[in-house]
């Protein structure tokens, strides 16, 4: 049973927004890329886990402190007897493995050892369930999702779920005991409450400015620029998808937010993000039904 279901992280929101409205570079393209195919391999482990016939408690992307430390765990399962956080790689074609690194075959490039990341996850969920008093046993798994991820002098290591291996996995857990108690919720209950709800960007954005930004509405579908009103709907030209304009005018509020959390909403900056495609009057609307209004006249703004 999915307790906490999963969000795409800020980072990837803003990125994707960048990518459509600036031209990134190449590196920041790459950090894109990356954001947004990690977030993929864990939309495919969710989907994966759902095979699981046994009641057990999953919960995902918990970011947690503890010991002063901030980490995440993509997914966390709860069994009758055991703990285990999952971190999930969504790395795609050859790599190999020395000197208890990792290493992409094209490229040599060492990446970041995701085992030191699971042994990192374990020792401060370890502490921070010590803390609160539940003493169930912790066991994290490096699960690679990708099905075309391959790993030359693979370790020997139980803790590393290959996607060839990730059945077993699953038949493994539903073959354990799973009478869940009141304690188990418990436990379920005092991860939710202690998840940080406002995630740290962890990694550097591009530098960006409202100046320098394409405005406009842009289609959900393909993201294009060109669209039309047409009686209350809004037509992408591209790939002729059709929305209703009070919902796109909200997503693009959002969107607005999300860049630029400090900037104050207000009719005008909303007709001048939308490039003045939709009326003052049904911005004003959308505006009024989904958001608090707080000043007056020329000086009222929304929250
Ligand atoms: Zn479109």
């Amino acid at each position: 049973m999915f307790l906490k279901e999963r969000k795409e992280p800020v980072e990837l929101l803003i990125l994707r927004s960048l990518n459509n409205r600036m031209n990134l570079t190449a590196n920041e393209q790459q950090q894109y890329s990356n954001i947004k195919k990690g977030y993929e391999g864990e939309v495919h482990f969710d989907s994966v886990i759902t095979r699981l016939s046994s009641n057990i408690l999953i919960l995902n992307d918990l970011l947690l402190e503890s010991n002063h430390s901030i980490f995440q765990i993509d997914s966390l399962l709860i069994t009758q007897d055991l703990i285990i956080p999952c971190e999930i790689k969504n790395h795609e074609g050859n790599y190999y493995y020395q000197n208890e690194n990792f290493y992409a075959c094209t490229t040599n490039r060492e990446i970041t050892n995701p085992l030191h990341q699971l042994n990192r996850i374990e020792t401060l969920l370890t502490h921070f369930l010590h803390k609160h008093g539940f003493k169930l046993p912790i066991k994290g798994y490096l699960h690679f999702i990708h099905p075309e991820f391959f790993l030359y002098q693979a370790p020997k290591n139980e803790k590393v779920i290959f996607y060839p291996q990730l059945n077993h996995f699953l038949k493994n857990i539903d073959r354990q005991l799973a009478n869940l108690t009141k304690r188990h919720d418990q436990l379920a209950n005092l991860l939710l409450d202690a998840h940080i709800k406002k995630s740290p960007i962890s990694t550097r954005l591009p530098s960006y400015q409202y100046d320098n930004l394409k405005k406009g509405i842009h289609c959900n579908v393909c993201h294009s620029f060109q669209m039309t009103i047409l009686n209350r709907k809004i037509i992408c030209e591209q790939c002729g998808n059709l929305e209703n304009t009070h919902a796109a005018v909200l997503r693009s509020v959002e969107e607005l937010k999300l860049l630029f959390p400090n900037m104050k909403i207000t009719v005008a900056t909303i007709f001048d993000w939308c490039q003045f495609i939709v009326a003052k009057k049904v911005i004003s609307k959308v505006l009024n039904k989904n958001y608090k209004i707080s000043g007056f006249g020329q000086w009222a703004y929304y929250e």
